[in-house]
């Protein structure tokens, strides 16, 4: 029962926002309120921006060796309650319990073991000048910085901008999503099970604009690591810049899959329908529009109805549930709306993209069949804007040169899939797509060491390894002659 009213996390306290008031949290399974959050406001957001700044001198002199200790033992004990995790997880955000458990608390365990070690490899270089000085260069800690994530991989992504921000010897101030607070909650319990020390890491619930825009205001946080939506992005980069804020934005995608006559069909059948409909597509890397070579499109076409078709929809607890239900009654009429849309636009539905009901205790529930469309040209609404759902366009393409044209005609630039057998096609085509992400003949394979982010309107710089390391530190050039 107490955790029906969630609390935040600020100086090592869970307490209530200073307002007392809360906002209800649905459970997209049934479309029930089934806990509540804090409504926090810049009262609660300036209470734990105070007390980050207490715990920078002692959390930032801390040995890297007890910053290691601390943050590993905050990996063990999600490690620990894994299942507890993933129930949270799948419950709050409507996802399979299979992909909570295999992919979101995992993951989310993996940034804090992954970004405690990476600390203790963590070096700057130095330049001697011969004969005459040597320069090194230090890598500070920023101080307080700010991390806000979205609702689509929720403990997955907040994890990952707030483990490097702690490595690295900052203090945050973190806001998940408003739609999916729970892991984010049980996070705060973890950390204080672990020793983090009070006010390192402070948790604050909300909605975007009050606390989430809160945190972007402040004059005293550095930094902002924020994963969320263009638009949003935009509006943050518009308050933060002229603040000279160092600005990490990881935002949408509309990603292409390109398929070529040559690639291992089979394979490539099994990883499109993945990289098409996990998590309902609400990933920002799934691929959402997809270009097949003229020769093997009808037989691409049919297969992939067949599969989408074959695909089960149902509760999030049920091992055989594909799809679980959309994160929102919002987000379920704005896929559905784009149904609709490529409709007009002259697209045939070839199936799915309508809304079910259920029966029983998932009545009222955001379920839908995933879609696939074909017949629109590439500059439409369809093919433009991210729909963020399980929708996929599928269009052929004849020439490598047009493959190309095509993957690159959106704003957007995210990630990409290549699939050929012909690996010298494979390089060319990476190195002409404008995306900060390219995987050939694979999908979703995640080395954390490698650099992540978007192109074009999918973002600014980058994170992952030792990037993300770079983001939460300030170099600073010592020069000494001799
Ligand atoms: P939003 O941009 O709506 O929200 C993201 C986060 O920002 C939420 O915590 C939100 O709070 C908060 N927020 C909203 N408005 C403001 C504001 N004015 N100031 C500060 N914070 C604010 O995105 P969604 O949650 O809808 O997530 C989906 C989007 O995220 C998609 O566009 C997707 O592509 C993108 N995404 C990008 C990824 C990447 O790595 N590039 C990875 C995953 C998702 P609240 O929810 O309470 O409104």
């Amino acid at each position: 029962m107490a955790d029906k009213y969630l609390k935040n996390y600020i100086n090592g306290a869970l307490i209530p926002a200073e307002s007392g008031e809360y906002l209800d949290n649905y459970n997209p399974s049934t479309g029930k309120v089934y806990s509540y959050i804090p409504d926090s406001d810049e009262t609660d957001i300036k209470n734990a921006v105070d007390a980050a700044e207490k715990a920078f001198p002692i959390w930032s002199k801390m040995g890297l060796e007890k910053r290691f200790r601390i943050l590993n033992r905050i990996a063990d004990v999600i490690e620990q309650n894994m299942d507890e995790f993933a129930k949270a997880e799948s419950r709050d955000n409507g996802k399979p319990l299979s992909m909570a458990r295999n992919v979101d608390i995992p993951r989310a365990q993996a940034n804090f073991r992954f970004f405690a070690t990476a600390i203790l490899h963590f070096s700057s270089e130095s330049h001697h000048m011969e004969g005459e000085a040597i320069n090194f260069t230090l890598r500070q800690p920023l101080g307080i910085v700010g991390c806000i994530s979205p609702w689509n991989l929720p403990l997955y992504l907040f994890t990952w901008k707030i483990a490097p921000a702690l490595a690295a010897g900052n203090c945050v101030v973190a806001k998940p999503s408003e739609m999916t607070p729970m892991t984010a909650f049980m996070l705060a319990k973890a950390c204080k099970e672990a020793g983090l020390p009070p006010g390192v890491l402070n948790i604050v619930h909300g909605l975007g604009g009050k606390a989430g825009q809160a945190i972007i205001e402040h004059p005293k946080v550095k930094a902002i690591s924020f994963t969320g939506g263009t638009e949003t992005g935009k509006k943050i980069a518009q308050i933060a810049a002229p603040m000279f804020k160092k600005l990490s934005l990881e935002l949408g995608g509309k990603n292409p899959n390109i398929i070529f006559e040559d690639c291992d069909f089979d394979q490539m059948m099994v990883d499109t329908l993945r990289s098409s409909f996990s998590n309902s597509g609400q990933i920002c890397l799934c691929g959402s529009r997809i270009y097949v070579q003229r020769s093997i499109y009808e037989k691409f076409r049919d297969e992939l109805v067949k599969r989408t078709q074959f695909l089960k929809v149902g509760d999030p607890f049920s091992s055989i549930s594909d799809l679980g239900a959309l994160v929102s009654q919002q987000h379920l009429d704005k896929v559905l709306s784009y149904v609709n849309l490529a409709e007009v636009e002259g697209g045939t539905v070839l199936c799915g993209g309508t809304k079910i009901e259920m029966d029983g205790e998932l009545e009222g529930g955001y379920y839908m069949r995933p879609a696939v469309i074909e017949g629109l040209p590439n500059n439409c609404r369809t093919n433009q804007e991210e729909i963020f759902g399980p929708v996929v366009t599928i269009q052929p393409f004849d020439t490598e040169e047009e493959s190309i044209e095509l993957a690159n005609g959106t704003q957007f630039g995210l990630s990409s899939t290549v699939w050929t057998q012909d690996i010298s096609k494979a390089n060319r085509v990476a190195e002409k797509l404008q995306a900060g992400i390219v995987w050939i003949n694979c999908w979703l394979l995640r080395d954390l060491r490698t650099p992540f982010g978007g192109a074009k309107s999918s973002g600014v710089g980058r994170e992952g390894g030792l990037e993300a390391l770079r983001f939460f530190t300030e170099p600073k050039n010592v020069c000494i002659k001799y």
